[in-house]
């Protein structure tokens, strides 16, 4: 299959000086030629195509189809009359554009000889032109209210390919058919990519070249035909990211940290001063550490361990490594509300210890910082890095759920100075993912709690029954327990979303939650207010905290046993469990009651998420579900590689692929060519830690 063959199947579907010359020189730069050089992109569509993350003709091209509809019989037109999907094929008699509201409806006359029908199209005023009488159509679609409603089309001679009419991740603004079309004006583009692959490797392995790989995923004409394109495009990302691990390795290598040898005093008195003995994975975890710390190469660890697991305590046993060597070690959290629960936690056992701590965030004064910095034991937001701030002789640093931070916070740490790394992660990535994405770099798993948790008991409830929330709720905090009420996600402004809050807070205050205490936790809070407000919860002084998601990572309140999700359907799965994360804590029994609309109104990957959280308090599960609830696209975790979203490997199916991108990376070696200029693109404003 060709580019060039494919012009004669789109003939008249696009404008004839927007055809490229598929014969002549690829022209790369033409790709990223805006998506409104198509037909029939004007401003909005070009605002809600940049939403889904479209916005130049590669960006759409390389936009993956999910699936793809199963074929369909084609019948006559005269036996058309069931409600099932079905193909015609025929003529094109005439052609008719009208408008009702903001609503272009483009009808066209079909006729194949037996009988003729109204094929309709929606909002997509282009094929007016392009229906032309005497055109001939393959129509997919149902008998509608206006005759023939169209799924998918082919114009031209009539190839069967709208049998294999690509689903598209499209979102809400923009619908599956619109983007459909918009694909298929784009494709024959297809033919300025540039195949980066040396051609003795894709001769040997059989693989397509990459503009036909494209137009196959896009237009496949065989059952297979879609895969096999999707595989020599995931082989190449595959590759390219192979080939980039491989490069920071050997960067990494060249630099040197300072060998930090084996764990002396300081690590003895911290084990007798812990009230519990470390578990077998907290021990395996400290055990990998130290190995990495007697080398001058600087560790690049990932610690991942479940919300909950202990890795803090492993944490701090990796910056008492630091001190104990006389230098400094620090932990950066993504959010003020976490670097002062870290700093409760770590300050008390620093104090026991004899060692200095210091927290240093954006609220701390000049004087306070120049203090701060000074400390043996560094607890910070991102002001840690800021401009000005410079720590005295930083050896250890722990990044605390790393994939908050920007990626140039991360590369302002490690500026100038080579720390050992410890990325510390509650979003568990499967094992799989792990070793696509991070390659080589180490990583230690927390893969159980300490034996003394029990898992929350999570229910889903609907919302015509949201009050037995609040009764279960009462029960509990009769008890004496505490509580969080977990504010719906909205996209708007935090000024908005704190005001909505206080709104829901005092709304509680005199209704469900009369006799209780409750206060108001969200992200406007002044630093002092809000590490008054954690203290006066921690201290039971209130009975309930009602907040925004700043209360997903970190936050530890043993005594606080329950918790209602408003509005549960809106969170993102990993998001979700990480609220979960903040309850069962402690020895009590502990529950996460997630409040929903009716089960009917959610959309099936909603139902899904809620009844995967029910079904299981297991994170890396979780993770698998969420991977499988995604179509591999856009990958939990991946973002904290600092890369941009896999799109075209499925990491759970495509195990082998992989290893046969690791084995062509280990072949090809950092020789400078076409792949390498792609791992440089691939860099490019990207976390040049993460891979490391
Ligand atoms: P994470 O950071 O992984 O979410 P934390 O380190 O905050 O988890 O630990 C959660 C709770 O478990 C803390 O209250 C901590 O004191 C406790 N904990 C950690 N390790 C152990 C252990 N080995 N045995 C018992 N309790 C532990
Ligand atoms: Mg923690």
């Amino acid at each position: 299959m060709t580019v060039t063959r494919r012009q004669t199947v789109f003939a008249g579907l696009d404008q004839p000086q927007a055809w490229p010359a598929t014969r002549g020189r690829p022209q790369p730069k033409r790709l990223d030629a805006s998506l409104d050089t198509l037909p029939g992109v004007g401003p909005t569509l070009r605002r809600r195509l940049a939403k889904l993350g479209l916005e130049t003709v590669r960006d759409l091209l390389e936009h993956r189809p999910r699936r793809y509809e199963a074929a369909v019989p084609e019948v006559a037109i005269a036996a058309l009359g069931g409600e099932d999907e079905v193909a015609i094929a025929g003529e094109v008699l005439n052609v008719n554009a009208r408008r009702r509201g903001r609503l272009t409806i483009v009808t066209a006359r079909i006729s194949d000889g037996t009988a003729t029908v109204g094929a309709t199209w929606f909002n997509q005023p282009w094929l007016a032109d392009q229906l032309r009488p005497g055109v001939h159509v393959r129509l997919r679609g149902k008998p509608g209210r206006y005759g023939f409603d169209v799924k998918s089309y082919d114009l031209g001679d009539g190839e069967a390919t709208a049998d294999f009419a690509p689903v598209y991740p499209a979102g809400e603004e923009i619908s599956p058919q619109k983007l459909r079309a918009l694909v298929a004006a784009a494709l024959p583009r297809a033919g300025d990519y540039w195949d980066p692959l040396p051609a003795e490797l894709r001769i040997r392995d059989n693989l397509p070249l990459k503009s036909d790989a494209l137009v196959a995923i896009h237009r496949p004409e065989a059952e297979g035909e879609a895969e096999r394109g999707r595989r020599r495009l995931a082989f190449e990302e595959l590759l390219v990211l192979q080939l980039g691990i491989a490069r920071r390795a050997a960067e990494r290598e060249r630099t040197l940290a300072q060998a930090l040898g084996e764990p002396g005093e300081l690590i003895v008195r911290y084990r007798k001063l812990l009230p519990f003995a470390l578990t077998p994975y907290q021990e395996k975890a400290v055990r990998e550490i130290d190995a990495d710390l007697v080398r001058a190469v600087p560790m690049q660890r990932l610690l991942q361990g479940d919300v909950g697991s202990g890795k803090t305590v492993v944490a701090l046993y990796a910056l008492l490594r630091a001190v104990e060597n006389g230098r400094q070690g620090a932990l950066m959290a993504p959010t003020e509300t976490l670097a002062e629960q870290h700093f409760l936690t770590v300050a008390d056992l620093c104090f026991e210890l004899g060692v200095t701590c210091a927290l240093l965030t954006s609220a701390s004064s000049k004087r306070e910082r120049d203090a701060a910095t000074g400390a043996d034991v560094v607890v910070g937001t991102h002001a840690l890095i800021q401009e000005g701030v410079e720590l005295r002789d930083l050896a250890v640093a722990v990044v605390d759920e790393q994939h908050r931070f920007g990626v140039e916070q991360r590369k302002a740490l490690t500026q100038g100075r080579v720390p050992h790394v410890l990325h510390m992660t509650a979003t568990p990535i499967p094992r799989t993912l792990a070793l696509t994405v991070y390659g080589d770099l180490a990583v230690s798993e927390i893969a159980k709690p300490p034996a003394s948790r029990k898992p929350v008991v999570t229910s889903w409830i609907a919302e015509e029954r949201s009050s037995e929330a609040y009764t279960r709720l009462t029960r509990l905090l009769r008890e004496g327990r505490q509580a969080y009420v977990v504010c719906p996600l909205v996209e708007a402004s935090d000024t908005t979303v704190a005001r909505a809050a206080e709104a829901e807070a005092e709304r509680l205050r005199g209704a469900e939650l009369r006799e209780f205490r409750v206060g108001c936790l969200h992200g406007r809070m002044k630093p002092g207010e809000r590490r008054e407000l954690m203290a006066r919860f921690k201290a039971r002084k209130l009975d309930v905290l009602v907040a925004t998601t700043v209360i997903e990572v970190g936050v530890d309140v043993p005594n606080a046993t329950v918790m209602i999700v408003q509005e549960a359907d809106r969170f993102g799965l990993a998001q979700l469990h990480q609220l979960r994360g903040r309850v069962g804590r402690g020895a009590e029994q502990s529950y996460c009651l997630l409040v929903t609309r009716a089960r009917e109104e959610l959309t099936e990957s909603a139902r899904q998420r809620l009844q995967a959280l029910v079904d299981t308090t297991d994170g890396f599960e979780l993770a698998e579900v969420d991977l499988d609830l995604r179509g591999g696209g856009a990958l939990l975790g991946t973002r904290q590689s600092g890369l941009s979203d896999l799109r075209f490997a499925r990491i759970r199916f495509d195990r082998p692929l992989l290893e046969r991108a690791r084995a062509a990376a280990a072949e090809l070696g950092l020789a400078p060519g076409p792949l390498q200029d792609e791992v440089d693109a691939l860099f490019a404003g990207t976390d040049p830690d993460a891979l490391a």
